[in-house]
């Protein structure tokens, strides 16, 4: 579903990432993990070309990820992005931050959009909350809407960059509650996260990442139990 290959970054001088070779199947459940500033967030926001990529090629969904704006539309629609802050519009309803997309970009009648949102709201279980603004709501509540507005796109792919970083802790639980039901239907998922309960239980392959390069990969089981690079054990080390 996704590839990059030979994937080079850079800010100015400074090479964010550095020769990033990645295939990731459909379906497939990815957690990137690694020190802050090791790249993990550039990465993401290069699948979806929020960053752009100064070398070296990704491909999504069978797209390439170039110039080419024509392209980056089409991949931007199959892919859901969710962010450390819910980045909700606060002068939209829970309802309208959900329909918004769908019914400017898919041009999707209002009645059809508002369907298909009160759906994604009931499976992250805040239908009450539809016609509140985004400041009534915690902030367990307003990541949930922020990945049942993504969902309302139908993406084939979902991006999670540090969804419950910015949450108290009582709150963490609910978001990976709902990350795990999107897991267990399917979803290819790729997220940047620290939790380590969420990565063993969900994750097919954790990928580690230390100054702009991919470090090791390996199963969430071997990764933890049994960490090669020194570099990743001294990760370990600090979070755990
Ligand atoms: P964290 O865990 O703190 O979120 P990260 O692994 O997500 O870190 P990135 O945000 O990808 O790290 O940043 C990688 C490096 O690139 C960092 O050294 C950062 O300072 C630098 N960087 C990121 N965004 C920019 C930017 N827009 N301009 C210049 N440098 C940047
Ligand atoms: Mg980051």
């Amino acid at each position: 579903e996704i590839k990059l290959s030979g994937v080079h970054k850079w800010y100015g001088h400074y090479h964010a990432l550095d020769n990033i070779n990645l295939e990731i199947a459909r379906k497939e459940r990815i957690v990137i993990c690694g020190p802050s500033g090791s790249g993990k967030s550039t990465l993401i926001r290069c699948i979806n070309r929020l960053e752009s990529h100064q070398q070296g090629e990704i491909i999504v969904g069978g797209v390439e990820l170039t110039e080419n704006e024509k392209n980056i539309d089409e991949v931007r629609r199959e892919v859901g992005m969710v962010f450390q802050h819910f980045n909700l519009f606060p002068h939209l309803t829970i309802l309208e931050n959900c329909i918004l997309a769908p019914v400017w970009v898919r041009k999707m009648k209002k009645a059809k959009a508002t369907e298909i949102a009160m759906h994604f709201l009931e499976r992250v279980r805040i239908p009450d909350q539809a016609n509140k603004y985004p400041g009534q709501l915690s902030g367990g509540q307003q990541q949930r809407v922020a990945i049942a507005r993504a969902l309302c796109m139908n993406p084939k792919v979902m991006l999670f960059d540090e969804p419950t970083s910015a949450l108290d802790p009582e709150m963490v639980k609910e978001v990976l509650d709902t990350m795990i039901s999107l897991a267990d239907e399917g979803m290819t998922m790729v997220c940047v996260t620290h939790e380590m309960g969420f990565a063993r239980q969900v994750a097919d392959r954790v990928i580690f990442m230390d100054q702009g390069r991919v470090i090791e990969q390996a199963s969430p089981a071997e990764f933890f139990d049994n960490p090669q690079s020194e570099r990743s054990q001294l990760f370990l080390s600090q979070i755990l």
